[in-house]
C-alpha cells in the first residue's frame, strides 16, 4: 500500500504538536498529570500497552489475558483498601466512569418510589453531578464548613427513604478534605442506604498516609470505593477501579442483553469494545511497584506536601485551606492580613504560571445555605515534586510578592466589554437558550475566543471571575461553546 503521508512525517508532526502541550513530566504542571519520576515505569507501561494493542477488552472469555490482568488489579486494590473476599470489582476507563457506575448501581438497587436522591457534600467530584444528570437522580448537595469538610450531623440529617446513595470523599478534590466517613457510613447503614467512598485521587496514596482515621472497606457501611490507577497508581490515562462490597450489589452494575440478533452482550462497565492498553499498563505498574514501591512514592509526596504547606502558610497574604489529607493543597487569600498585604489566589496562580509552573484555578462558590467558599488555587503534589521543590518554592514566594495587594478581578471588569443590557437579558431566568453563534460572539467580546492552537489566555483570573459572576447555566453554555470550538476542524 502506498500511504498518503509517510509514517515518519506523521510522527514528526505529532512530536511537534506534543511539544506545544503542557509538559507532562518534570513537575511543572501541578494537576492533570501524576509523574512518578521513574522513567523505567513509563517504559514498562508503554511496552505493556504495545503487547495488548490489538486486544478487545470487550470479552475477557475470548481474550483471557484481560480476565487475568483485571482479576489481579482488582485483587491488589481490594487488599490495599481493606476489603475481604466479599469485595469484588471492575476496572474502568477512569474516575468518572467508576463514579457513574457507582451511582447507576445504587439507582438500580433502590426500591423506593418517585425519584431517587443522591446526597453528597458540595465538594464531591463533579462526576456525581454528571451521574445524577445521566441517570435521573435528584442531587442534594450538602454545604461544607470553611475547612472544606462536611459536618457529619448536617449530612446525616439529609438521609431518608428516598436516598439511593450517599457519597463521601477520601479526600475531596477541591480542598483535600477527608469527609467524616465512619459517622456517615454508620448512619447510612442504619437507613439501609449504600455509601460510596470516592477515593479516585486518594485510593492509591492514602493507604500509605500517616495518622488517618479509617476511611476504606474497614469501615462498616462503606459499600463501594472508586480509586484511579491513572492518578497515584502512576498509570497512563484510562484506568480506574470500582470496588463493590457484595457480589449481589456488584451484579446490578452490569448490563446484559440477549434480545437482539447479534452476540450476547454482557458489559460490566459503560463501554463495549475497549482498549486493554491502560489496564495492561496499570497491571504492569502494580506488579513492578507493589505495596513497597507505592509506599516509597507516597512518602516522597508526603514530604513535599508537608514542606509546601508550611511554605505557603508562611507567605503573607495566602493560607492553606483546612488540613489537607493527601498530596493536594487548596490555597486561599489570608483574609486576616491587611487588605494591602493580601494575595489573590488567582492572580497568584497566573503569576506563578509566568514563572513556568502551572497551578489550577478553582472558583469560589455560594453554597445552598448562603455561605461562601472562597476562590482557591489547587496544587497536586507528585513524587517528581521533591526534585524541583526548591525552584517551585522560589516561584511561589516570588509570585506572591509580585501580586501582593493587587485586588481580585471584579466582575464589572470582566463585563466591561459586554453591553450591560445584554448581560442582564442573558442572565434572566426566562432567557431563551443561546445559539452557538451568539455564544461565540460573547466569548469574542470578552477576549476568550480560542487561539489557533486551541490554548487559553495567559491570564486566567478574569475568566474565573466570569465563572463566579454569571449565572451557572449561562457560564456552562459559554464554556461548552469554548470547548466545542477548540476541537472544530480548522
Ligand atoms: C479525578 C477525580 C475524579 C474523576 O476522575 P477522572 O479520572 O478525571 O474521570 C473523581 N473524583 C475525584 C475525587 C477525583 O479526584
Amino acid at each position: 500500500m502506498q500511504f498518503v503521508e509517510q509514517p515518519a512525517d506523521i510522527l514528526a508532526r505529532l512530536d511537534a504538536l506534543r511539544a506545544a502541550d503542557a509538559p507532562t513530566h518534570g513537575g511543572h504542571v501541578l494537576s492533570y498529570v501524576y509523574d512518578s519520576g521513574l522513567a523505567e515505569l513509563d517504559e514498562l507501561a508503554a511496552a505493556a500497552i504495545r503487547v495488548v494493542q490489538p486486544v478487545n477488552g470487550l470479552d475477557p472469555t475470548t481474550f483471557t489475558s484481560v480476565a487475568v490482568m483485571e482479576g489481579e488489579v482488582v485483587g491488589f486494590a481490594r487488599d490495599l483498601l481493606g476489603g475481604d473476599d466479599d469485595v469484588v470489582g471492575s476496572v474502568t476507563t477512569g474516575g468518572t466512569e467508576s463514579c457513574l457506575l457507582a451511582v447507576k448501581t445504587a439507582r438500580d438497587l433502590w426500591s423506593g418510589s418517585g425519584r431517587p436522591r443522591l446526597v453528597a457534600p458540595v465538594t464531591a467530584h463533579a462526576a456525581f453531578q454528571k451521574a445524577a444528570h445521566y441517570f435521573g437522580l435528584d442531587l442534594d448537595l450538602v454545604p461544607v464548613e470553611q475547612d472544606g469538610r462536611v459536618d457529619a450531623a448536617t449530612l446525616i440529617a439529609r438521609l431518608g427513604p428516598d436516598v439511593a446513595l450517599v457519597v463521601v470523599s477520601a479526600p475531596s478534590y477541591p480542598h483535600a478534605a477527608l469527609d467524616p466517613i465512619e459517622a456517615v457510613a454508620a448512619a447510612a447503614a442504619e437507613w439501609g442506604i449504600p455509601c460510596h467512598v470516592d477515593a479516585c485521587i486518594g485510593g492509591w496514596v492514602l493507604p500509605f498516609w500517616p495518622g488517618l482515621e479509617p476511611w476504606d472497606f474497614r469501615v462498616p457501611g462503606v459499600t463501594s470505593i472508586s480509586a484511579d490507577l491513572h492518578k497515584f497508581g502512576y498509570a497512563p490515562k484510562g484506568v480506574s477501579v470500582l470496588l463493590q462490597r457484595g457480589r449481589d450489589r456488584q451484579r446490578a452494575q452490569f448490563f446484559a442483553t440477549t434480545r437482539w440478533p447479534g452476540y450476547p452482550v454482557v458489559n460490566p462497565t459503560m463501554l463495549g469494545s475497549k482498549s486493554a492498553g491502560a489496564l495492561a499498563a496499570g497491571w504492569a505498574i502494580t506488579h513492578a511497584l507493589g505495596r513497597s514501591g507505592l509506599a516509597e512514592l507516597a512518602a516522597s509526596c508526603e514530604r513535599s506536601t508537608v514542606a509546601l504547606i508550611s511554605l505557603i502558610d508562611s507567605i503573607e497574604g495566602l493560607r492553606v485551606v483546612g488540613t489537607p489529607v493527601g498530596p493536594l493543597i487548596a490555597v486561599a487569600t489570608d483574609a486576616t492580613a491587611p487588605a494591602h498585604r493580601q494575595v489573590d489566589p488567582h492572580h497568584w496562580a497566573d503569576q506563578v504560571r509566568a514563572h513556568g509552573w502551572l497551578l489550577q484555578l478553582q472558583p469560589g462558590l455560594v453554597q445552598s445555605d448562603g455561605t461562601q467558599l472562597p476562590p482557591t488555587t489547587h496544587l497536586t503534589i507528585t513524587p517528581v515534586t521533591e526534585g524541583v521543590l526548591a525552584d517551585l518554592s522560589g516561584a511561589l514566594v516570588t509570585a506572591a510578592d509580585e501580586m501582593r495587594g493587587v485586588p481580585g478581578v471584579a466582575p464589572a471588569d470582566v463585563f466591561g466589554a459586554l453591553p450591560h443590557d445584554l448581560v442582564a437579558s442573558l442572565s434572566s431566568p426566562d432567557a431563551p437558550p443561546l445559539d452557538s453563534a451568539t455564544a461565540f460572539a460573547i466569548l469574542a467580546g470578552i477576549g476568550l475566543e480560542s487561539s489557533d492552537a486551541g490554548g487559553l489566555p495567559d491570564r486566567m483570573a478574569p475568566f474565573l471571575a466570569l465563572v463566579a459572576a454569571l449565572p451557572a447555566p449561562l457560564t456552562e453554555r459559554l464554556l461548552t461553546e469554548l470547548v466545542a470550538r477548540v476541537v472544530e476542524p480548522r
